[in-house]
């Protein structure tokens, strides 16, 4: 099939799976984590420009490439492209010209996407979009598939807080090279300020690919909790030995039942994680379970007014 047939059919695609690659790196990887732009439209294009003109899509035949060639082919020719955030075209660099084979200069364009991110100013996960003057494209020197993206978002929520994102791409492969705000990661407002940064802690390294790591943050943050409750500081004042799991136990014995029956369980969280962490490899998707848990499980206390943290905290501090 003749390239000015194909071009137009395929880019479209190429331009969404840039977008979705890029968001997906942006919104849930942490640094040096990586993201692959999905490329199966080209099998599925193959097939059905191939079933169209007649062809036997798994026929081999001497004169034509086989499919899976005429796939690698096709894609490698549109991947090794220039591929620049719209806004933010190369100075200097050639553009296609139509009819041409000589794609080796070719650049595209593909839409940054919004992302959905945390602001320090509205205290809440908004929607960031891209500042496209503070946004810069870098092509590679030695390599065609190869570039860099310096990437400035702002919230649209209050347009006061930026986060600037370091991008590069080798081939179908977006890597997170650099953030500016790497600490930063969403803590709510039902998370006690003096073990919040446990809680926060334990989110950077189960995006940074640490599991083990992050069960235990999350673990400690679970066992700090019940330790710094108002309600908690007679019982541990009768003894200074009660292991983490007598704790959580007393903790639990003063929840009102009715509490107990709606909301998920702190214990079991606890218990979860001191299993995941013998195969933190394995249980690398129970950190999210947790997590969702024990913010359900804090979300229906302030709900409820069940604690007396901030007095408590606020009497502490006099
Ligand atoms: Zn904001």
């Amino acid at each position: 099939m003749p390239y000015e047939s194909w071009l137009p059919a395929l880019l479209p695609h190429f331009k969404e799976g840039f977008s979705n690659a890029l968001q997906e790196l942006l919104q849930e990887k942490n640094l040096c984590q990586s993201v692959s732009i999905n490329l199966n439209f080209i099998k599925t294009w193959a097939f059905e420009s191939d079933e169209a003109s007649g062809q036997d899509f798994y026929q081999n035949r001497k004169d034509q490439p086989a499919a899976g060639e005429k796939d690698q082919n096709v894609g490698a020719q549109v991947l090794n492209a220039n591929w620049y955030p719209e806004g933010c075209a190369p100075t200097g660099e050639a553009q296609p010209i139509p009819g041409s084979r000589a794609l080796r200069v070719a650049s595209y364009s593909f839409p940054l996407p919004p992302i959905k991110w945390s602001c320090e100013e509205c205290l809440e996960r908004s929607v960031f979009k891209a500042d496209l003057p503070r946004c810069r494209f870098v092509a590679g020197k030695d390599h065609d598939d190869e570039q860099s993206l310096l990437l400035s978002y702002e919230c649209q929520a209050c347009r006061g807080w930026r986060v600037r994102f370091f991008v590069s791409r080798k081939g179908e492969k977006l890597e997170l090279s650099g953030r500016d705000a790497i600490a930063m990661q969403p803590v709510p407002r039902s998370v006690p300020a003096a073990v919040a940064h446990y809680f926060s802690e334990a989110q950077v390294a189960h995006r940074s690919g640490l599991s083990l790591a992050a069960f235990l943050l999350l673990r400690e943050f679970i066992e700090q909790f019940w330790r710094s409750l108002p309600e908690m500081q007679e019982a541990l004042s009768w003894s200074s030995q009660m292991t983490a799991i007598e704790v959580g136990e007393c903790y639990a014995t003063q929840l009102p039942l009715e509490f107990k029956a709606e909301y998920p369980s702190l214990t079991d969280c606890h218990n979860w994680l001191s299993n995941s962490i013998l195969e933190p490899s394995l249980y690398r998707d129970r950190f999210e379970y947790c997590l969702r848990d024990v913010v359900e499980h804090l979300d229906g206390r302030r709900f409820r007014r069940l604690s007396t943290y901030r007095e408590f905290e606020e009497a502490r501090a006099v």
